[in-house]
């Protein structure tokens, strides 16, 4: 009999606020989470396919299932199961294999997986997709900062990128639904709300675009802290930045993917931009709010890069006030655009030029760090990592320390930034 349940999430903050729906399900039918290191009847593994790596990363995790749980059973959802459900059928633990649309009916399929049944239920999601579907957290632990799914699905087709195909067309949650989630939330004690798609700026409802539906989360609300997940430059509007600079709780970050930094490869790719245009929006944001963080996503290898648009890329991330890169390196995803132009950057390369930008993002990100000296900034206390210090993290997304005999945890404190320190900001707690 199917009794305890364990989950592991792989890729995106879309796939972990779904991961958090799927446990609000549990009581509904009698199951009990335990962590991902015990023993499970069932192991949930809510998969990624966004590169090779995400896949490799999947499958490395179904082995370290049964190693765990040699007796239980594995059910795989998500972007993989979309992409790749036969094979994943066929690995031995493997018992349920369900798509984008299927994974909701999760927990439905119990007692015949129970039974020894091998299941698959994968459609595709298809661009007429109009139905957004999400569960409630209502049944999480108390935590400070939650995913909230809001949008789903993309209609962008960047020619490297497979989600289009394994997410839908897009769609999104209704204003009302999202105040209700987050009201039920703001009271079980949840500081910061983190707003989740995969192509979040095509949020859209009929009351208006992203920046409408900000404005009523903050009026209708008193959750602390508002967030952004990552965001398409195309689909900053004016009001937007506007809100960000003028709202306190609405955080003072963006993660704005570029991709890449020369005009060539942007355009092979299919991207909404040049780099005149993403220069140009740092810019206007950065003189708004010069102590907004700004994060963004970068490639390397893309087919046919050569090594002069590579250093295009690192010399215009150079010279535009960014804070931090997260750098990846390309693969080819089957039927995409871009995996008929071959894969010809050797391995060895793309770790090369990736290495390059990590290093030139580390750089930046103390940079950034070190302009907070002297600084009052809020911090939400998360942990506390030795006797009498805390540990939170700015609106702005750096890390803070600061000694305190209070209890911190998840309490939002203004301290004054004494000095960089590593990862994180050494600094004093003010008195309230
Ligand atoms: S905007 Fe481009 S990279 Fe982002 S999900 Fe859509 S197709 Fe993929």
């Amino acid at each position: 009999m199917i009794v305890t349940v364990a989950f592991r999430t792989l890729g995106c903050r879309l796939n972990q606020a779904e991961t958090d729906a799927f446990k609000s399900e549990l009581t509904k039918f009698n199951l009990r989470e335990v962590s991902g290191s015990e023993p499970a009847n069932l192991t949930v593994i809510n998969s990624c396919a966004v590169t090779r790596a995400a896949e490799a990363k999947t499958r490395a995790t179904i082995t370290a299932a049964r190693r765990i749980s040699p007796n239980g059973k594995i059910a795989i959802v998500g972007c993989y199961s979309q992409l790749a459900a036969a094979e994943l059928l066929d690995i031995p633990g493997v018992y349920l294999v369900l798509g984008n649309n299927e994974k909701y009916n999760l927990f439905d399929f119990l007692d015949e997986i129970d039974q020894g049944e091998k299941i698959v239920r994968v459609t595709t999601p298809g661009l007429a997709a109009t139905t957004f579907r999400t569960g409630y957290h209502s049944s999480l632990d108390q935590r400070i900062r939650v995913n909230l799914k809001i949008q789903e699905g993309c209609d962008y087709y960047c020619a490297y990128c497979i989600l289009p195909y394994l997410r839908g067309a897009p769609r999104s949650r209704e204003p009302q639904d999202c105040i209700a989630e987050i009201r039920q939330l703001t009271e079980q004690g949840v500081r910061e709300i983190i707003l989740t798609g995969i192509n979040l700026g095509r949020y859209q409802s009929p009351e208006g675009d992203l920046a409408a539906l900000i404005r009523r989360l903050l009026d209708e609300t008193t959750i602390p802290r508002i967030r952004l997940s990552s965001i398409e430059p195309d689909l900053i509007t004016p009001q937007l930045i506007e809100l960000i600079a003028s709202e306190p709780r609405l955080c003072r970050y963006l993660h704005i993917p570029l991709q890449h930094g020369a005009d060539t490869v942007l355009g092979l790719m299919k991207r909404h931009y040049q780099t005149a245009d993403y220069a140009a929006l740092v810019d206007s944001i950065k003189q708004r709010m010069p102590e907004i963080c700004i994060g963004a996503d970068v490639m390397v290898g893309f087919p046919g890069e050569t090594e002069s648009e590579f250093e295009q890329m690192r010399r215009f991330i150079e010279n535009i006030d960014i804070t931090y890169l997260h750098v990846f390196r390309y693969s080819a995803r089957p039927g995409t655009p871009a995996a008929d132009l071959g894969d010809h950057i050797p391995d060895s390369e793309k770790k090369r030029r990736s290495a390059i930008l990590r290093q030139l993002s580390g750089r930046k990100r103390t940079q950034f760090m070190q302009t907070f000296s002297g600084k009052v900034c809020p911090v939400l206390f998360e942990e506390k990592i030795a006797t009498d210090t805390w540990q939170g993290l700015t609106d702005n997304y750096v890390k803070v320390r600061a000694n305190s005999k209070e209890h911190l945890y998840n309490r939002i404190r203004k301290v004054r930034i004494i000095h960089v320190s590593g990862d994180f900001l050494k600094g004093e707690l003010l008195s309230e």
